[in-house]
């Protein structure tokens, strides 16, 4: 077994954050302390952890390193000792059970995070069509992309909440929901064709 991936599979990523001093509240939320931050940006999960300001990310691993400002391995073989691991045993059967489902675990974070990022695109063209195509008067016919902000803002909003602050189920949900016949990877198509024929809002 390599020191890497005992670690990875043994220690969460939130427990780590804890350990190491950084205050993770219920939601998951946590001030960065990669950054000067003043309401809570870091977003730590079980197995990664993600800072909506700065862009710091990675796993237990990454945050260790970053942390003590240590090498990779040194930052692993500091977690192997503060959590009390021993890399050269055979692992518990649970722990290799959980590396088993690592991949399928993978590709449900992948997809979270596409859904995040497309749909926080959207909301960002949504909320510039809503100023820049509002009706000017109250007898005009509204624009349709002005028509699509209303519908659609807070819907948007609701889906990038929950990926944000729900649970872990809920999140599959919504993303299970997201991805059911390519919608987010359709919705990521038209926001690039949206994003070549427009400029963005000035005001
Ligand atoms: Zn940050």
């Amino acid at each position: 077994m390599k020191l890497f991936e005992v670690v990875k599979a043994s220690i969460n990523t939130r427990e780590a954050a804890q350990v190491y001093g950084i205050d993770v509240n219920h939601h998951g939320m946590a001030l960065c302390p990669f950054h000067n931050d003043r309401h809570p940006s870091l977003y730590v999960l079980d197995d990664h952890y993600h800072c909506f300001a700065c862009g710091e990310h990675g796993d237990v691993i990454d945050l260790t390193a970053k942390l003590f400002d240590l090498r990779l391995y040194d930052a692993a073989r500091k977690l192997a000792s503060d959590f009390h691991l021993a890399p050269d045993k055979p692992l518990p059967e649970a722990i290799r059970r959980k590396m088993q489902h690592k991949t399928k675990a993978q590709q449900l974070r992948e997809n979270e995070r596409l859904c995040f990022s497309v749909l926080n695109e959207y909301r960002r063209l949504l909320l510039d069509w809503e100023k820049r195509y509002a009706p000017q008067a109250p007898e005009d016919v509204p624009d349709k992309r002005f028509v699509e902000a209303c519908h659609r803002l807070p819907w948007a909003e609701y889906q990038l909440d929950i990926l944000l602050q729900g649970d872990s189920y809920e999140r599959g949900e919504t993303v299970s929901e997201l991805t059911t016949d390519g919608y987010i990877r359709k919705l990521q198509a038209r926001l690039r064709k949206e994003r070549y024929h427009e400029q963005p809002c000035l005001d």
